[in-house]
Parts: C-alpha cells; structure tokens; sequence
C-alpha cells in the first residue's frame, strides 16, 4: 500500500491546480440496483409537489405562512415538536445506518450522487463519450465538434437544472402560484425568476464542475462519519488478504506467488473521487460501488472469484476477523434512540387535534372583581389554535350550568392556521366558594368536531 496517500489530494496536482477525473464507467451487478434507487428518488422529488393528496399539494413546505405538508399531513408552526422530531429522528437514522453500512447513504441516496451520476454524468457520456474520448476532447482546441457537444451537454443538461429547480420552487412557493408565475413574464415575477436561475446556476457550478470536491473538501458529513463507523460497519473495500501482493497475470503464470490483484487500475480509473480503494478506507470514498464492479468484471476476465473490493467489514478485509458483527453497542445505541423518537413521533401523530385550546387567567393582580350586584366575575383568556387548512368557528361554555359566561366573540371564528385569544368572564354567587375558591370546566366546541375541555379554579372572597 502507498503510504503518503493520506496527505495527498488525489484531486489536486502538486502546483494546487484541480485535477480533473474522467471516470470510466462499467456496468456491474450493483448497477441496476443503485440506478432503480436513484431514479426512483428522483421520481420522488420530482413528483411530491405536484400531485394532490387529500386536497393538499403533496408536500409543501410553505415557510412565509408557517405552513408544512406532508403526504396530506398538515402542520403548522405551533407542531414545531413534530419538525424537531423528524430532524432527530433524521440524524439518528443516518447515525445507525452508518454504524451498521458506512457510508450507505452517500453512495446510493444523496442528491450530489443521485443527481450527478443518474443524471449528468450519463448525459455527458451520451454525448461526449467515453472517459477517453471525453480527455481527449478537452484538450483539443476549440473547434465545431467541440462547441456543437458542448453546447448540447450544457443545453440538455439546463434543462434537467430546470426542471430540478422548478421543482424545487413548488416545495417551497406551492405549485398553484408558481404555475401562475412561469405562465407569466419574468419581469412580473422578478424574485422566483432570480430564483431559478440562481439555482441552475448553482446546479451548473455543482454538477458541471465542483462535482467530487463537494464530497471530498465541503461536505460535513465525510468529515465526521469516521466517528460514526468503526471496524466492524460495512465498507466497500479491498480485501487485502486476497489480492496482496499485487501482481500482473502473467507473473502469476510465471510462477510468482501473487495475489488475486492483477494491478489493472481499472478500481482507480471508475472512481469519481480519483482514489485508490487498495488503499483502504478514506475520507474521499463516498462508496458508490463503482470499483466493485469494475474489479469484479476483471476478475471475471482471468477467472478468479469475484469480490476482490466488495461490501464487507474492515476486520475481514484485513483479515483481522473472519465473522461480521452486527450487533454491537453503537448500532443498538442509536437502534433504540431511533425508536424512541420514531415512537414518540408516531403517538403525539395519532393523538394530534385539528385544533388546540388553553385557558389562561387575566390579570394576576386581580384574580376576581366583585360585581354591583354581589356575584364574583374572575378575568379569564381562551387562545384557541385552528390548526385545520380551513376556516373553523368555536363556542365556549362552563360547567356547571349556574355560572355565568360572557364573551365578547360568539362564535370565535379563526381562518386556517391561525392563533388567537379573546377574553372570557366567568360570573357566579360567591356561595359557592370553599375557601375562597370552586373548581369549574371551560369547555370549547367547533372545527370539524372538535370539543375540549379544561379544569379551572376560579377565584373569589372568602380566604
Ligand atoms: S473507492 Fe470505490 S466505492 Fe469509493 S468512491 Fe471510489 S469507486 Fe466509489
Ligand atoms: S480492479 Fe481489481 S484487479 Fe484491478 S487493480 Fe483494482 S483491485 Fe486490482
């Protein structure tokens, strides 16, 4: 193994100048699997803000009105727990996959490698050819083959950035106001038109030419996912057992002892990052299997078994085990933080109400008024939260019957996701009170059946 491969950008030249990767590719058995993931997302992404379920844009993440749908689910501001939760709960998964399959995520979910390898990338080999043909092409001189292939790449791949962005917009403004807005000029919408472009744009930097260094230079989670795994998560890696030492076919047949490692470099030229997985693990590698496959199709060709680099545990690549272990502290440790918070999630659903009331009292320094005609009124506030996607109207009313209520607001009518409070009077004969005071219950009525109570204690003279 080289050992100055930690210091070194395989990226970068010594100058600091980028060097740019032409990754070859080769098609092998995890690539049907990750591509019916991919795309699958992508169909996800690209779908979720345009259809309609229960009366409700798919998924709408309406930030200007506190408003978030999801898959006909709504939410507002007053449910931040339910967006802590699922933020917890996001962080926790990626944990416990990470312990259990490294880097799982990276290689077959993230959008920098959804988009850029099920999207992009085929379309510049569409167009522009293999790896070879793609260096070669860069480096000759600028002439009509050379501008009709790149204005084709960048135009159709403008177009995906489009419709990416577009999509984008309709999670955010909603699909309505934008399909409005793109049937209108620009120059009427100036802000969502900046929009867009600024996102193509971003797009256009990203997939176009940032590419790997997003992975290998920005991204936090490359950095810290090194503390999530440990020997025994799944890599892809190199088994170096069985392919040290390296060695062409023919020292083999020369009577060579030699590993399964034939030194083809192909495991080095289908990496996107540039690195070489015999290296073992590194920072740079965001698993996406592509050297497994490749490795695979030359182990294929000089007949040895195929997994040379392959899903497996650093100790059995290195030959510091031979059994795999699952169970393990960290992975049950962030197993069981995950199931709470997925259960927790779960119930506070199944008991969620489309609206929410409380009682609060009035003025602390005057719990109770003594009215001219000798009853007591305590100053109470009722804030009541609509949390439906329509008008709702409330009624209040106290138990027992022999108390008095007055509000100013009959019915208290809140549009959809609003918050408000209107002041009640609860006014009753001071014979009542023991002590100076009398339990009673407030109730509320309205919104789509809705009913709650709450238990109060009013306040009077007699302590
Ligand atoms: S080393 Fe292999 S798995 Fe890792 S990024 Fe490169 S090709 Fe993908
Ligand atoms: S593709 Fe396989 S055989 Fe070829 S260099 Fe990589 S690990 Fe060795």
């Amino acid at each position: 193994m080289s050992g100055d491969f930690r210091e070194t950008l395989y990226t970068v030249d010594a100058q600091g100048r980028r060097k740019w990767v032409y990754s070859e590719f080769v098609p092998g058995r995890f690539t049907i699997p990750r591509g019916l993931v991919a795309y699958s997302l992508m169909l996800i992404y690209l779908v979720m803000p345009w259809i309609t379920i229960g009366g409700k844009q798919g998924v709408h993440l309406d930030i200007f009105n506190r408003r978030f749908v999801f898959f006909g689910a709504e939410f507002w501001a007053t449910d931040s727990y339910f967006l802590f939760l699922i933020l917890v709960s996001m962080a926790f998964s990626l944990f416990f996959f990470t312990a259990l399959f490294g880097r799982l995520w990276c290689g077959w979910a993230c959008p920098e490698t959804v988009f850029l390898e099920f999207m992009f990338r085929p379309i510049e080999r569409l167009i522009e050819g293999s790896a070879a043909q793609r260096r070669r092409l860069d480096q000759q001189p600028w002439n009509l083959e050379k501008i009709v292939k790149k204005l084709l790449k960048h135009s159709i791949s403008a177009f995906f950035a489009w419709i990416i962005a577009t999509t984008a917009l309709a999670y955010f403004i909603g699909r309505d106001p934008l399909i409005e807005m793109i049937s209108d000029w620009p120059y009427k919408n100036p802000v969502p038109f900046a929009m867009t472009v600024a996102m193509m744009g971003l797009m256009a930097f990203q997939f176009g030419w940032f590419r790997e260094q997003f992975c290998t230079v920005l991204c936090p989670y490359a950095r810290f996912q090194s503390v999530l795994m440990d020997s025994n998560s799944i890599v892809v890696g190199y088994d170096v057992v069985r392919g040290e030492p390296r060695g062409k076919v023919r020292k083999r047949e020369d009577g060579e002892s030699t590993g399964d490692c034939v030194d083809c470099g192909l495991c080095v030229r289908v990496c996107p990052t540039g690195i070489d997985i015999r290296n073992g693990l590194q920072l740079e590698c965001v698993a996406c299997t592509a050297c497994a496959d490749a490795c695979d199709s030359i182990m294929e060709k000089v007949g040895r078994p195929k997994g040379l680099v392959r899903y497996d545990t650093e100790d059995r690549l290195l030959g510091r085990s031979l059994t795999r272990k699952l169970l393990r502290p960290r992975p049950i440790v962030y197993g069981v933080l995950l199931t709470i918070c997925l259960s927790t999630f779960a119930y506070l659903l199944s008991v969620r109400q489309e609206s929410e009331f409380q009682v609060l009292r009035g003025a602390l320094d005057e719990p109770f008024t003594v009215l001219d005609d000798g009853r007591v009124s305590n100053h109470l506030h009722v804030r009541v939260t609509n949390k439906s996607s329509s008008p709702a109207e409330y009624t209040f009313s106290v138990t027992p019957k022999d108390i008095e209520l007055i509000t100013p607001l009959v019915p208290f009518s809140l549009h959809a996701g609003q918050i408000s409070t209107t002041p009640i009077f609860l006014n009753f004969d001071p014979k009542i009170l023991v002590d100076g005071k009398y339990t009673a219950e407030v109730n509320i009525a309205g919104g789509a059946g809705y009913s709650d109570k709450q238990t109060i204690t009013l306040l009077g003279p007699g302590k």
